[in-house]
């Protein structure tokens, strides 16, 4: 039987330098005196004067790199790492973007269960109950703050876990924390949500709740970038966008986009960003309002990038959007296969 999708909001606190209130929230989790907390946190905050974790007494901090995108093997790097320090952890912080926040979501999963990361890179294929874990999203776009996903690149395949596991059991939504963004990163984080809330409102896996919260975050995301909105209302815009898809899915978007991240190495964003432009034929309706996002906001898009690719490379990223099976019977119906076929996934890639 397929797992019951029993929808899971986490606890959220949200106020304007709510993040004041992160010592607390750990406190809650924290049973004895030599319990450790590990935080992981965006390394644009190492060494800048903005101070996130307060006073807040025994925790590990480890600064991430954003430059890529996580890898099982950091993964795996990182729960070593903190094995080796024979302490007792009580939660898991992410302090960050969706990179953040999936590595923290990660190794909540992977401090409970054994073996290696990749392994895990699927639905519904972890065992055991994960460490508590508290997010704190400084971009907002992505959904990982509520999402159950935790989107991680091994060597062969760009996959998430997908897990209720994969859930934070506590969030903190600061809007204050949005300050640093710069413009572009903004827009293409961004831009994530309003591709989730279009593929989840567009395909047939959609039910009254997916249909309620896609809508809002269609309207959020269509008053800040095209309009004027607040860094609160893109904050909202990008929960929602999470919600939404909790009970429908991704879409062609979704399954394309990870294989130019795969080999190209951009940030999932970006390649949502590169691939959303081509797919007219498939979400007629938002392309074009897209396209007037891009221009207002003054983005060229990476051009011509699969122009010199090698077809190992082609191969691999037309098997890996093969594998997205769900994201593809959600936007296309059952007989997704003989729609979106070997050929026609080549001929789109072609054209990036
Ligand atoms: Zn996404």
């Amino acid at each position: 039987m397929a797992p019951i999708k029993n929808f899971i909001s986490p606890k959220i606190y949200f106020n304007k330098g709510g993040i004041d209130q992160l010592s607390n929230f750990i406190g809650n989790y924290r049973v004895g005196k030599d319990e450790y907390c590990v935080v992981f946190i965006d390394e644009f905050f190492e060494g800048t004067d903005i101070n996130l974790l307060g006073d807040t007494e025994n925790i590990i901090t480890y600064y991430v790199s954003t430059e890529i995108e996580p890898e099982t093997a950091l993964i795996d790097m990182y729960v070593e790492k903190i094995k080796i320090q024979d302490k007792k952890i009580s939660c898991i912080v992410g302090i960050g973007g969706g990179i953040v926040m999936d590595v923290a979501k990660a190794i909540s999963i992977m401090l409970t269960n054994d073996g290696e990361t990749e392994n895990y890179q699927g639905w519904d294929l972890v065992a055991n109950k994960p460490l508590p874990k508290i997010g704190v999203p400084t971009i907002s776009g992505t959904g990982s703050e509520v999402s159950r996903t935790t989107v991680l690149t091994s060597p062969k395949k760009k996959q998430g876990i997908n897990s209720v596991y994969s859930m934070f059991d506590q969030l903190i939504l600061d809007p204050t924390l949005l300050n640093t963004v710069d413009p572009i990163q903004r827009f293409y984080t961004g831009m994530d949500c309003y591709i989730h809330s279009v593929e989840s409102i567009s395909g047939s896996y959609l039910n009254e709740f997916s249909k309620q919260y896609a809508e809002k975050a269609l309207e959020l995301c269509r008053k800040y970038f095209l309009d004027s909105g607040s860094d609160a209302e893109l904050m909202m815009a990008s929960m929602f966008g999470g919600y939404s898809i909790v009970y429908s899915e991704v879409g062609i978007c979704h399954a394309l986009s990870y294989g130019i991240s795969h080999v190209f190495g951009y940030h999932h964003g970006e390649a949502n960003c590169i691939v959303f432009n081509y797919l007219e034929e498939y979400y007629p309706e938002y392309v074009p309002e897209f396209k007037n996002m891009l221009k207002r906001y003054d983005i060229s898009l990476p051009k011509d990038i699969t122009k010199d690719i090698s077809e190992d490379d082609l191969e691999s990223m037309v098997n890996m959007t093969l594998l997205m099976e769900k994201p593809l019977n959600n936007a296309l119906g059952d007989n997704w296969r003989d729609i979106l076929t070997r050929e026609k996934i080549r001929e789109l890639y072609l054209k990036m």
